[in-house]
């Protein structure tokens, strides 16, 4: 039976990308390809008057929580966010978490970000491994400056996590790092383990991508639960055939999140917001999901030209993309929120999350954690 994602008074937690712009060339991240920045991607920030409408007086009393995490920006590059979260902290009762790669901004940047966010606030880094490995995912990252930064933000008074994304390369480091945390006054050392053998590459030649396998150590391979991939493939023959099948249970919708994007535009979760701006056309993610958009106006999801309340009773999220669950799946609802493997690393799931020492539990729940595997 066919149900709206949510209704405008479900949403407790917005999930944003502020912006398109950053520093670095992760090789995973949605915005590179082929080690190059999207030639399509038109480098932009929200505006001010785009936070006004989303945070309008319908929703911004139940706000619990706003995350900014992006799918093709670091928040940090979007000079507007300061001014985001001071609105955000007036109209909501809510927390405010930011996730970055932390390289960015000068230090008096982060020592007024700490004094905003203090005890309604965190903010996490994300830094897999050391001086000598950060670099090699995080491309163009400087090590001693993120430390500079995080450094001056807990002095301040902000709460910080280190998200430490386990790769081969790194992962003799993850002790050493947990050392460095607890002795910098991180609150939170959390490990992911994220399924970047599972390339859109992979999902086109319904392999796994043998490159990014080797040399993991066993307990990697583990984590990453590599085996049972190969199993789904062994059993399913291609990937589309699971989506086909999978049972869905969506994250967002039951932790009643919704996305916007760096173009005020309305996304159900971070995940199905990527692919529409892929510049690989034959992307079996975005095929996907243009298929189930197809027919619909340009902006129908643009908080620009709609409300939030007309974009939650638009005919795609007040049934299509619920309907679709249990008949022509989106390889992305399917990828991510199906039943037999578990995908992504976000709300703690393929994740270790530690709580260090001294660290103050109290100021944010942890469950809400999320974070797209593109960064
Ligand atoms: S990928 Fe699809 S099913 Fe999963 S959270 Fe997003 S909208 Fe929901």
């Amino acid at each position: 039976m066919s149900r709206p994602f949510l209704d405008l008074s479900d949403i407790r937690t917005i999930q944003i990308d502020p912006t398109s712009k950053c520093n670095l060339r992760c090789p995973q991240c949605a915005r590179i390809h082929k080690g190059k920045v999207l030639a399509n991607l038109e480098l932009t920030d929200l505006k001010m008057s785009d936070y006004d409408r989303i945070y309008c007086k319908e929703i911004a009393p139940n706000i619990k929580d706003t995350l900014f995490n992006g799918n093709f920006g670091d928040p940090a590059a979007a000079s507007h966010l300061k001014s985001a979260v001071e609105l955000i902290l007036k109209r909501t009762n809510g927390t405010v978490h930011i996730v970055t790669n932390g390289s960015l901004q000068s230090k008096d940047w982060w020592r007024d970000l700490a004094k905003m966010l203090k005890g309604c606030g965190k903010v996490t880094f994300s830094i897999d491994g050391l001086k000598d490995t950060n670099h090699l995912y995080r491309v163009g990252s400087n090590f001693d400056r993120i430390l500079d930064n995080a450094r001056m933000f807990i002095a301040s008074g902000g709460k910080a996590k280190w998200d430490f994304l386990v790769f081969s390369h790194n992962q003799h480091q993850i002790e050493e790092a947990r050392s460095l945390a607890i002795r910098l006054g991180f609150a939170e050392f959390n490990l992911k383990y994220s399924k970047r053998y599972i390339s859109e590459n992979s999902l086109k030649e319904n392999v796994i991508d043998q490159e990014r396998v080797d040399g993991m150590s066993s307990d990697l391979k583990e984590s990453l639960h590599v085996q049972k991939s190969q199993e789904i493939l062994n059993k399913f023959k291609t990937w589309e055939n699971y989506f086909q099948t999978a049972k869905i249970s969506c994250k967002f919708q039951k932790n009643r999140m919704i996305f916007v994007d760096f173009k005020a535009r309305v996304w159900p979760c971070t995940w199905v917001a990527a692919p529409p701006y892929f510049i690989d056309n034959a992307s079996p993610q975005k095929i996907s999901i243009e298929r189930a958009i197809r027919g619909y106006k340009k902006d129908f999801n643009s908080l620009r030209h709609y409300s939030f309340k007309e974009i939650l009773s638009h005919p795609w999220l007040h049934k299509r993309l619920t309907e679709s669950w249990e008949s022509e799946r989106i390889i992305t609802c399917a990828r991510t929120c199906g039943d037999q493997i578990e995908y992504t690393n976000g709300f703690h799931q393929n994740s270790k999350l530690e709580i260090l020492k001294n660290a103050d539990k109290d100021i944010l729940p942890t469950s809400l954690d999320s974070r797209i595997d593109s960064q």
